[in-house]
């Protein structure tokens, strides 16, 4: 059964196409992966998925029942839940009381105490810090805390929009490893990605979105080995160039630069 199924979604703003002719599926259990540069539409399918935007044309479907003309509420009532590009959460309030926040749907509030202790489980940092307002933590802690709040309303579909962003290497590298975690223990993850080194690695298969459409698809290791995502998204050329003269590092931040000005000379 699919979690969630796009079939040739169209979604524009205004005049401007954002999505054209999108399909694609996510199996339930599985981590999919959609990979893009700015601006490719990435943040836009996360949306029309959650019913913040209304698809003009095609369908979205949640287990077999179409849910592209419902509100985003009912959308999260059916176990959808976004974590939004920038984090998002409420800075002013408590780490405990952003938490809270998240159970906010009859069901999860009923589980909200099961919940919490999943999520203290999978973040001790959360659970040190309970009391601390939200906006003082590190970048890395607002991320997790923004996942932590997204699992407190028990999603069967977690969508994460580029929970990479503006984190250092290792940070990363322990995002990447708890979002692994959270799928084991039985969430279907959509992960929405410019870091795609990581991404592909992660994700059993991942599409590649280009100016609002589906220009690849594969597993990780499939598009790893395809030419055009190698110079496009992985920066091979540069890799190349710099293992030419000193042996340098090619570490996330770098890949991430590289992804977001997308180097013509590649
Ligand atoms: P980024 O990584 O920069 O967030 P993205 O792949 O998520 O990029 P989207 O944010 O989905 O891309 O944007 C897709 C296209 O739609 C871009 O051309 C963008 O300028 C445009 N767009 C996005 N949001 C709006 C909006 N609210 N109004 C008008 N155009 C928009």
């Amino acid at each position: 059964m699919s979690l969630p199924e796009l079939r040739e979604v169209d979604v524009s703003y205004g005049d401007l196409p954002a999505l054209r002719g999108v399909s694609l599926t996510a199996a339930a259990g599985e981590i999919l992966s959609v990979v893009g540069a700015n601006g490719a539409g990435k943040t836009t399918l996360l949306r029309a998925i959650s019913g913040l935007l209304r698809p003009q044309a095609g369908e979205i479907l949640l287990e077999g029942a179409r849910i592209h003309r419902l509100p985003s509420h009912a959308v999260v009532e059916r176990g959808v839940m976004q974590v939004p590009e920038g984090r998002k959460i409420f800075p002013g309030l408590t780490v405990r009381e952003n938490l809270d926040l998240g159970a906010y749907t009859p069901p999860a509030r009923s589980r909200r105490r099961e919940s919490l202790d999943r999520v203290r489980a999978l973040f001790p940092v959360l659970a040190e810090r309970a009391g601390q307002t939200a906006g003082t933590m590190s970048g890395g802690q607002q991320q997790m805390l923004a996942i932590g709040r997204a699992l407190m309303a028990c999603p069967r579909l977690l969508m994460l929009d580029e929970p990479s962003l503006g984190l250092a290497p290792m940070v990363v590298q322990e995002i990447f490893r708890i979002i692994a975690e959270i799928n084991r223990a039985g969430t279907t993850v959509l992960l929405v990605e410019q870091n795609t080194r990581q991404a592909l690695a992660l994700a059993a298969r991942s599409y590649v979105l280009e100016n609002g459409q589906v220009v690849l698809a594969g597993s990780g290791r499939e598009l790893s080995g395809n030419e055009h995502v190698k110079r496009a998204y992985l920066g091979m050329c540069v890799w190349r160039a710099a293992a030419a003269g000193e042996a340098s590092g090619y570490d996330n931040a770098v890949e991430t630069t590289m992804n977001r000005v997308r180097l013509a000379s590649c």
